[in-house]
């Protein structure tokens, strides 16, 4: 069996240091905020090259506190791409905004930025581009709308950890990033977890604030914030796994080449990397016309492949009432039929990997 992700072996990796990160938060009494969730927002922020970090729940809370503190409410729009995990669509709901979907470049998967403009109107706040697989998106476009029509950008980080754009890594390009650290993503905690990024000293503030029941200072309430704290037993884990997310990034990117040296004229659809671009590489995404007979095939010899997504946000049950048709988003819906994410992260073993690249390329020839 191969598995889609390992893991396991993360922790064994960094079992000394994880387990004496966790001994000292159970010994030091702080369960909630603390020197250990103060230090990896230090670290994280000077990681991303932002002058803030706020350590939050969740990536969705992340992406719907930085919304929050923008000001994003009814009757306000904010552009999303058709293409995405539907939290981001969510976080833009729970604002009691409506998300504007604008479909992806057709080779980056990511927001096409020649297709924005047409989907902004009045009521337009916010553009919400997501760096999807952990590929960054073009930025310098999406900017340069967004100062135009006045507007702000929240960038949807939680699949891109480390990722850079035009050799700068992400986490303050736009005017805030919205981070997970779901144990699957790149920078994964042993439970859930979240994090802004920005160099707006305001929006960090006021994140902080809403993170903690709208309170500043004890039992004193400016606004009506939220429960969504990072937990220090969380943030202390985090810590020691930031210090090796750049070599295990490393040890992804020789996947993904070795992939792609492999998979070549196999009829698949491989990953388009701009030169610009220095993916994360937390999915390697394939293309191929006959998706579920190739998913059906590895399930059969042993090998977890997985959909990323099998259905676009617009056809869930959960947008029924935003009345979308099916055909109105033919790249995403597209994508959800014929997209296959193939085994990826910094454990999969050589040996693995070349049985992969053999079945996938049998199959496929
Ligand atoms: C994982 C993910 C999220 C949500 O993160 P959680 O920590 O699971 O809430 C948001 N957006 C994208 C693109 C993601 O992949």
């Amino acid at each position: 069996m191969i598995p889609f992700l390992d893991l396991k072996t993360p922790y064994i990796e960094l079992k000394q240091e994880i387990d004496e990160a966790i001994s000292g938060i159970v010994n030091s009494g702080w369960f909630i905020g603390g020197p250990e969730v103060d230090q990896f927002e230090g670290e994280y922020a000077i990681y991303c090259g932002a002058n803030h970090a706020v350590g939050v729940a969740n990536g969705l809370d992340a992406l719907h506190l930085a919304l929050r503190a923008m000001d994003v409410g009814p009757g306000d729009e904010v552009i999303v791409p058709s293409n995405t995990y539907i939290a981001t669509w969510l976080a833009v709901s729970q604002c009691g905004a409506i998300p504007v979907p604008v479909e992806p470049d057709a080779r980056t998967y990511n927001i096409d930025p020649t297709r924005i403009e047409a989907a902004i109107t009045p009521r337009t706040k916010v553009l919400l581009p997501v760096h999807l697989y952990g590929q960054p998106a073009d930025m310098d476009p999406i900017l340069a709308i967004a100062r135009k029509h006045g507007l702000k950008v929240l960038e949807d980080g939680a699949q891109a950890h480390g990722a850079r754009y035009k050799g700068q890594r992400l986490g303050a390009h736009g005017d805030i990033v919205a981070w997970s650290f779901y144990p699957g993503k790149n920078l994964g905690a042993m439970g859930d977890g979240g994090a802004i990024t920005t160099n707006d000293a305001q929006l960090a503030d006021r994140v902080r604030v809403l993170r903690n029941y709208g309170s500043r200072v004890k039992y004193v309430n400016e606004v009506q914030g939220y429960n969504s704290r990072l937990d220090p037993l969380q943030a202390a884990i985090l810590r020691v796994k930031l210090a090796h997310l750049d070599e295990w990034n490393t040890r992804r990117r020789a996947i993904a080449a070795r992939y792609q040296r492999g998979l070549t004229n196999c009829g698949l659809t491989l990953p388009y990397v701009p030169d610009w671009a220095e993916p994360a590489w937390h999915l390697f995404v394939v293309q191929h016309p006959e998706r579920d007979a190739l998913l059906k095939h590895l399930a059969e010899v042993g090998i977890g492949a997985l959909i990323h997504y099998p259905i676009p946000p617009h056809l869930q049950q959960a947008y029924a009432n935003a009345g979308y048709e099916s055909g109105q988003f033919p790249l995403a819906e597209q994508m959800a039929n014929r997209c296959l994410s193939l085994p990826m992260g910094p454990h999969l073993v050589e040996k693995s990997l070349d049985e992969v690249i053999t079945h996938v390329a049998a199959f496929s020839l």
